[in-house]
């Protein structure tokens, strides 16, 4: 496994890496760009949305965590 860190952008300290496996559901990002439509929102034509993850495992969404600021950075 290769082992290499991301500094905090906050505070700049090391995160600690880890993943956000999909539950029952594929997990995305939806984005909340104000002149999308309706259709664009459920359907994603016009590829706003980023996959995070996915419940048949071709995408794994790594994940690094600063306990300190509670805050949390992804891969996409
Ligand atoms: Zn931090």
């Amino acid at each position: 496994m290769v082992s290499y860190y991301k500094k905090c952008p906050y505070c700049g300290r090391a995160m600690e890496k880890g993943s956000i496996p999909p539950g029952r559901y594929s997990l995305k990002w939806k984005s909340d760009y104000e002149n999308r439509s309706s259709l664009n929102y459920m359907f994603n034509f016009d590829k706003r949305d980023v996959k995070l993850s996915s419940v048949w495992g071709e995408i794994c969404c790594t994940a690094y965590l600063c306990r300190v600021c509670r805050k949390i950075i992804i891969d996409v």
